[in-house]
């Protein structure tokens, strides 16, 4: 079974607290899932809004990458997210990405996996980084650890 590893953020409301619950579901759909530290982050892109509470999740999943993106929508909803009312990029109550399926690489219509973000964000990497520090790009072979310490501050501390 493929080893998926998501990153999870959110910044409306208990950021700590939804990210708890929603580890929880995951648990349901990953075998043997694990959680990073929590990390806390200034917004990267839209920056007139409340900081993130970000971690990123592992796990072996059955289900295929599109039917696993499904998934992690439907948890998302049920977390009271409604994309219809978002700004892009902007506030949300929940929000999964998909940043490694596996060694696969995806490049459909609605799924980009590695996520295309991920070389950018330290938000996505420092969390991904505590679950498997040896961790490697699967398009190049490049170590997420050199791609994180080249990256500038963005502004994330630990959640004491
Ligand atoms: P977001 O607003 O971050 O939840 O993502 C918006 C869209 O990104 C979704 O509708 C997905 O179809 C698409 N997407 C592309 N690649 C990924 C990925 N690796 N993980 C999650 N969503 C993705």
């Amino acid at each position: 079974m493929p080893l998926v590893y998501l990153g999870l953020g959110s910044n409306v409301g208990d950021g700590a607290a939804t990210i708890r619950a929603a580890f929880v579901e995951l648990s349901r759909l990953l075998s043997s899932a694990r959680l990073s530290r929590l990390w806390r982050t200034q917004a990267m892109y839209v920056k007139d809004q409340p900081d993130f509470t970000n971690a990123a999740a592992m796990g072996s999943t059955e289900l295929p990458p599109l039917e696993l993106l499904a998934a992690l929508q439907g948890i998302e909803a049920e977390f009271g997210r409604d994309r219809a009312q978002e700004r892009v990029k902007g506030p949300r109550k929940l929000d999964i990405d998909i940043l490694l399926y596996g060694e696969f690489v995806i490049a459909e219509a609605s799924l980009t996996v590695p996520h295309a973000g991920l070389r950018e964000r330290r938000f996505a990497l420092e969390p991904l980084l505590d679950l498997d520090p040896c961790l490697r790009d699967p398009k190049d072979g490049a170590a997420f650890s050199a791609i994180l310490a080249a990256l500038p501050p963005q502004g994330i501390y630990l959640l004491g």
